[in-house]
């Protein structure tokens, strides 16, 4: 097969790199490769099972059309200070004006007009008073909501209009790796998902644009040390989802709809930050190929939980001669789910205070009913590094003078929460790697972790290859 620009990954910045080429009506084939599923064929059994059966090939809630977006909160990031390490690559600026004219294109595809965490200037003034008593920073950032349910109506909607302009989609194709011809990229290789041994095919592009989300950037790594694409090791991120009542919540879920609160807590100082608020919202499990289980969340526009839930995150950065901080990530992962038999586990902070497991039964003696019922209530500090579980521990100390309430003995831990964008590649502000013909974009390039900063890759990515000739 052959075509003008071939992009793997249907994901935020690889269906944005496509519209924003088809918007501006530059005549280019596009083919998009993506190993899962078209939105509307995506659906997780466990809304029926009630439990995770680790679909094969490919868990629904990351793969398909849409990638991590579809089953995600649907909450776009506004400000350019969130989401990402993309405005010290293409300057603040840019960013900001860029993630207007993105949240722009999801309004026009239906998203919904109001913007949470605005206009309560006050109250964001006496949140703000707590959180600096307590040694945190507190920064507000407008949110569009798209919920859960609506964002995969608007990537359906996208997704029909690509179709529409004549993108060919590949689905349930795994792409294995690029085509390397003079030093230069000339494409990629692509089997059946699930199935290297079927359907085996080479698609030959001018340009080969990668964008794997966070499930491909353990394969993308893999990629650039075999090709010697330049890349460093950046940050990978540790930690728990937590949940508490809506009750604890309510005053910065009304006021600022998500409380990102970013500290470094004694004794290690690393950074610790909370991350993904989701409001009446509920904790879900995404699996990734090699079988690990890990925990996140999202939230219903109209369905609405008891509880709210977020995560807490601690940003480890190794030194010489360790660069395999995505590893170091996934073993974690691996003990806390052998622990759990499979399953997510979970935790009550008191019985993490006073050194003992939570039992299942105990789970039922609190106001606060689990919204993830197939976690195993077990002991996470059996699997958590010292550093990383102190971090945790002292952090939710802190945010219980900004939140009171939110360290209480009945409040949930879930484990393992891993954030994997730490393969950062090497790249100019145009996204040229040190590979002529390949551009690496979204969370598996390392520069965005969220749907707002990898769509605006994706937006720019689409703008260069317009202008730019074959
Ligand atoms: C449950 C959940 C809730 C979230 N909530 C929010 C939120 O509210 N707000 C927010 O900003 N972010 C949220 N996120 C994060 C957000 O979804 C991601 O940051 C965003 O989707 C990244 O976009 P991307 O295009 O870089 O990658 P992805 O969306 O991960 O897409 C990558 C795509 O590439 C495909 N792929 C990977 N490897 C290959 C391969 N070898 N061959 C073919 N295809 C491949 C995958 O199947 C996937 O579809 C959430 C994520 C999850 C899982």
């Amino acid at each position: 097969m052959k075509c003008d620009v071939v992009i793997v990954g249907a994901g935020p910045a690889g269906i944005f790199t496509a519209l924003e080429l088809v918007r501006k009506g530059a005549p280019r084939e596009i083919v998009l490769v993506e190993k899962g599923r078209p939105v509307q064929q995506r659906h997780c059994p466990k809304a029926q099972t009630g439990h995770c059966v680790n679909c094969k090939p490919c868990c629904h809630i990351t793969t398909g059309f849409s990638g991590a977006g579809a089953f995600s909160d649907g909450k776009l990031s506004l400000s350019c200070e969130v989401g990402g390490e993309l405005p010290e690559l293409i300057g603040a600026d840019l960013a900001q004006q860029m993630i207007d004219y993105t949240d722009g294109i999801y309004l026009e595809f239906g998203a919904d007009p109001h913007v949470e965490g605005v206009g309560q200037p006050e109250k964001v003034k006496q949140i703000r008073r707590r959180a600096i008593r307590a040694g945190l920073k507190l920064v507000d950032c407008p949110i569009r909501h798209l919920g859960t349910e609506k964002a995969q109506e608007i990537y359906y909607a996208i997704q029909q209009y690509l179709e529409e302009k004549g993108v060919q989609m590949l689905f349930g194709a795994d792409c294995e790796d690029l085509i390397v011809e003079n030093g230069r990229c000339v494409g990629v290789t692509v089997h059946r998902a699930g199935d290297p041994g079927k359907d085996r095919q080479e698609i030959r592009a001018a340009h080969t644009v990668i964008a794997a989300g966070r499930r491909g950037a353990g394969w993308l790594e893999g990629l650039c040390r075999v090709h010697g694409v330049e890349r460093s090791s950046g940050n990978v991120d540790i930690g728990v989802r937590v949940e508490v009542r809506n009750e604890i919540m309510e005053e910065v879920n009304e006021v600022l709809y998500e409380s990102k609160l970013i500290g470094y807590p004694a004794p290690f100082k690393n950074k610790v930050r909370t991350f993904c608020q989701n409001p009446g919202g509920f904790v879900s499990q995404e699996n990734y190929d090699n079988d690990l289980a890990v925990v996140n969340g999202h939230s219903y526009k109209e369905t609405k939980s008891s509880n709210t839930n977020l995560s807490i995150l601690c940003t480890h950065h190794f030194r010489v001669p360790f660069d395999r901080p995505i590893d170091y990530a996934r073993k974690v992962g691996e003990l806390t789910n052998m622990l759990g038999a499979g399953h997510i586990l979970v935790q009550r902070y008191g019985d993490i205070l006073d050194g003992k497991r939570t039992w299942q039964e105990e789970l039922s003696r609190s106001n606060l009913r689990p919204t993830l019922p197939d976690a195993v209530a077990g002991d996470i500090t059996s699997a958590m590094p010292y550093r990383t579980m102190t971090n945790i521990i002292n952090f939710i100390q802190a945010v219980d003078q900004v939140v009171p309430g939110f360290a209480s003995s009945e409040t949930l831990l879930y484990s393992p929460e891993l954030k994997f964008y730490s393969n950062r590649i090497e790249m100019d502000p145009q996204f040229h790697t040190s590979l002529p013909g390949l551009a690496c974009l979204g969370d598996s390039s390392g520069w965005t972790r969220g749907l707002m900063m990898a769509s605006v890759m994706g937006v720019l990515m689409g703008r260069r290859l317009a202008s730019e000739g074959d």
